[in-house]
């Protein structure tokens, strides 16, 4: 299997140079060059434990690693999940149930794919040996899961930017009270853009990305959108077949497109009778998109569920691809336009593959009252935007993102109490370790030099 660019101008690339690279050398995002069909696989999965049904699964995609070696990988990977389903399936009515995607060791949905990106970058320097320093910038969730994916594996040092005062305080904590020697959780002034301009502009000058082997963790790595294809699998396999039988509506929280993505990709793979609802917060791009035809960027609004304020999705590009038909030199003129002026009108294009929602505020504090009240259940504001509007006729599964402990203050506001989790309640003893930066690209360059 290779990867090609979406923008069609990039050789292709092996699984483990798309993995590397990242981003695409002509700007676009890795696909693989076909989907492979898994429906005739599925009844040989459905015995599998989560870490051997993601192994079996990424062996179709990355031949260069061996069979042996991805469940060595995988095992490893889904060890630190504190569930021994590490997605469970809970039910709430034959209809209803919640995908539960928060027992990784950060109690965020990314640790799916970043534990698991922690070791293909271990692997990469085994094979490589030369040292890989890791950089990002994060609103929260992403920087503590590539932390923790990072943590203490020899040959990597990790470098996460973070907007200071910005984060959650325990985003924060997971962050900077890690203990580890080679992480670096770097609070800047200013909001995330800015951090994320000093990352970009980094990346940049590429003399010092091979000086140091620098290598970008953000949401658009294909190892991470593949990773996530596992649960939705995992948890269509544990449905009873009667509810699989009136055909399976997967609800999403989405900011950034790339856990819905690899929802739709593996219904592309032949995941049978399943569909797909975006749910989004205030800030809801998506929503807009897939009720219009018209993808329209507007200004971030803070919201209650801070991972998903965004918008611009980052991994919209791929679907676009998809929508497009393969046309790469169309593709390439949508996000030029798009950059230029904000805007893309894709109405003679559109399909109806996904179903949308957007929720205020107001409504998540209500939606966490009504799922408290209703089910002894806490959501946690994330999961919240997709816990409303069920199909009458398919079942539902709700993707739960995050544990609410997370996001104690907005809980306890619905419930009466704070959420508590015992992985929070150690790092609130620990100390913090922060290496505060100015937002500049020669300071952080010189300091990444300095402690590699
Ligand atoms: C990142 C995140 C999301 C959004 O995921 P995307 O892949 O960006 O759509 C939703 N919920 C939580 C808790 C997250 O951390």
């Amino acid at each position: 299997m290779v990867y090609h660019s979406t923008r069609g101008q990039t050789p292709p690339h092996t699984f483990s140079q798309a993995v590397e690279a990242g981003l695409a050398p002509d700007g676009g995002l890795f696909l693989p060059e076909r989907l492979p069909d898994i429906t005739p696989l599925l009844p040989q999965w459905a015995g599998l434990s989560y870490a051997e049904l993601a192994a079996e699964f990424f062996t179709l995609f990355a031949s260069e690693v061996s069979r042996e070696e991805w469940h060595a990988l995988t095992a490893q990977a889904y060890s630190k999940f504190a569930h021994p389903d590490t997605a469970p399936l809970v039910r709430f009515t034959p209809q209803t149930y919640v995908l539960e995607l928060f027992h990784g060791p950060t109690l965020a949905f990314k640790d799916f794919a970043l534990q698991l990106l922690g070791l293909l970058y271990k692997r990469q320097v085994a094979q490589t040996g030369r040292k890989l320093a890791v950089l990002g910038a994060t609103s929260g969730d992403t920087g503590s899961a590539a932390i923790h994916g990072c943590l203490g594996q020899e040959g990597i040092v990790i470098f996460i930017l973070y907007p200071n005062g910005r984060v959650a305080p325990l985003q924060e904590r997971q962050m900077a009270c890690s203990g580890a020697d080679n992480v670096f959780a770097i609070p800047v002034p200013g909001t995330f853009d800015d951090a994320q301009r000093v990352v970009k502009e980094t990346f940049g000058d590429t003399a010092f990305t091979r000086e140091v082997n620098l290598s970008a963790v953000n949401s658009i790595n294909i190892a991470r959108v593949l990773a996530q294809c596992v649960y939705y699998i995992s948890g269509w396999l544990r449905l009873p077949a009667e509810a699989r039988e009136k055909g399976v509506e997967f609800v999403v929280p989405t900011g950034n497109f790339g856990n819905v993505l690899a929802g739709w990709l593996a219904a592309k793979m032949g995941l049978p009778g399943v569909s797909f609802r975006v749910a989004t917060n205030q800030n809801d791009i998506l929503h807009r998109f897939f009720s219009t035809g018209i993808y329209e960027q507007g200004e971030v609004h803070p919201s209650h569920a801070p991972s998903m304020d965004i918008q611009a999705a980052s991994n919209f590009e791929r679907y676009l691809w998809f929508l497009l038909g393969g046309d790469t030199p169309k593709v390439r003129s949508v996000m030029t336009e798009m950059k230029s002026t904000g805007r893309a009108d894709l109405r003679a294009n559109m399909a109806a593959d996904f179903r949308s929602t957007r929720m205020d505020d107001d409504t998540i504090q209500r939606v966490i009252v009504q799922a408290w009240q209703d089910w002894q259940y806490v959501l946690d504001p994330h999961t919240a935007c997709a816990f409303t509007a069920m199909s009458p006729e398919k079942t539902s599964v709700v993707l739960a993102t995050a544990s609410p402990a997370k996001f104690p203050e907005v809980v306890a506001r619905a419930t009466g109490s704070e959420p508590t989790h015992p992985t929070l309640e150690a790092l609130k003893a620990l100390p913090l370790r922060r290496w505060p930066l100015t937002a500049d690209v020669e300071v952080v360059k010189e300091f990444i030099r300095a402690h590699l």
